[in-house]
């Protein structure tokens, strides 16, 4: 069993990680840091929450060690709520360091991002679209940039950013780091990693488990119109204290969020309609326990780590099977067990089986029954696997 001092991080970054109870590093962890505090270009893969951030923002804390007049560790993220994410990791673990951080996202105005910039800091953490607006009215100095990480590689081509990100890295200094995390290793990920990185040493950790391990997964086929009872019912029944429900669409969010005040259970939503500052005061107050079910789109799938969410319902199923893994990845968090409830609608049974061959098992219980008789699929209470 190694500790984080053998992997090569000094007692200074070390100190900070008892006060957030990491007692020993993950597997992805103990592999990728001491290759990114040799300087080298990683390519790493992990399953969700595996502990990835804490992998990137170690060596980071360790290889910049003090304050500096320009910015030499620039992260790029997919979402804004992952970029607030991975700032909190590093405000935690950098505590007893002096270095500053920013966070640079849409949605809000510049005028706190940049009064930070202009105070100095040492690490920048950005979405694709705030950088590269930033860094075009020059409110960003990038040419001390010494390492750069892509987190979440895959998801930022898949939303389409590469051409954002491309503009960015081409001002970067040639002589840099350059650490990719991604979920997969798909040929236009390996493309970026051959155009960017030199030499890279990939790192790859349970490829063949893609799902969290410790998550009791169930399927309920149901009608459109009985999911609002259904939900109910289970919220009910399992006395959730903090469960995340995925919707398909915002306006389904709305829906689902009116019916459970409807009936008198506290519920908040987060999506793209809704201003970022109060996304922010919602997770905060959900991360809290201050109530019990956060309703939310796909901008929720990834990234978001709140440890004590016990279960994830997803009303509605989301279009790819990745999608599904990364959905109930937000419950089990770091070790912990977690319960994911899913709503199968009429004409997803192909999907369920491509999700069931993702996850290299069966979750569906008409998955093990030859003939379903139509009428009884309708029932309202779905059926469990025994
Ligand atoms: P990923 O990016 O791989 O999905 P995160 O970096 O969000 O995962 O980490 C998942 C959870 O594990 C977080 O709650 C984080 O605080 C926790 N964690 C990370 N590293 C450790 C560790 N070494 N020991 C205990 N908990 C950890
Ligand atoms: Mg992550």
């Amino acid at each position: 069993m190694t500790n984080f001092i053998e992997l090569g991080l000094t007692k200074l970054t070390a100190a900070a990680l008892e006060e957030v109870a990491y007692l020993e590093p993950t597997e992805i962890q103990a592999k990728t840091i001491p290759l990114i505090l040799a300087g080298q270009d990683v390519m790493a893969s992990a399953q969700t929450g595996s502990g990835k951030t804490a992998a990137f923002v170690l060596p980071i804390i360790e290889l910049l060690k003090a304050r500096d007049k320009q910015p030499r560790a620039l992260v790029v993220v997919p979402t804004r709520e992952l970029a607030l994410q991975v700032e909190e990791q590093f405000k935690k673990l950098a505590k007893h360091s002096r270095l500053r951080s920013v966070t640079l996202y849409g949605g809000t105005g510049y005028h706190r991002q940049t009064n930070l910039l202009q105070r100095g800091v040492d690490v920048i953490v950005a979405t694709p679209g705030r950088l590269l607006d930033c860094f075009e009215r020059k409110l960003v100095d990038l040419s001390a940039i010494q390492i750069l990480i892509l987190d979440e590689a895959d998801r930022l081509l898949d939303m389409g950013f590469m051409p954002q990100i491309r503009r960015v890295i081409a001002s970067l200094p040639k002589e840099r780091q350059t650490v990719m995390f991604s979920a997969t290793f798909d040929p236009p990920v390996l493309q970026i990693a051959k155009e960017y990185q030199v030499n890279p040493t990939t790192v790859r950790i349970n490829t063949k488990q893609v799902e969290p391990t410790d998550i009791d997964q169930r399927m309920y086929h149901v009608n459109e119109f009985a999911k609002d009872a259904l939900l109910l019912k289970l919220i009910r029944e399992n006395e959730m204290s903090s469960v995340l429900v995925f919707t398909k669409t915002r306006r389904k969010a709305t829906w689902v969020t009116d019916r459970l005040r409807d009936s008198n259970i506290q519920a908040e939503e987060i999506h793209s309609d809704i201003s970022q500052g109060q996304r922010e005061r919602t997770l905060a107050r959900y991360r809290e326990g201050l109530f019990p079910v956060l309703v939310a789109t796909d901008v929720a799938a990834r990234g978001l780590d709140i440890p004590s969410i016990s279960h994830v319902i997803n009303y509605d199923l989301p279009e790819s099977p990745a999608d599904y893994v990364h959905r109930i990845g937000r419950t089990g968090r770091a070790g912990r067990s977690g319960v994911a409830f899913s709503f199968v609608g009429e004409g997803q049974k192909s999907l369920v089986r491509d999700i069931e061959r993702l996850i290299g098992r069966t979750v569906d219980p008409e998955s093990n029954v030859r003939r379903v008789l139509p009428a009884r699929r309708m029932k309202l209470s779905g059926r469990r696997r025994p």
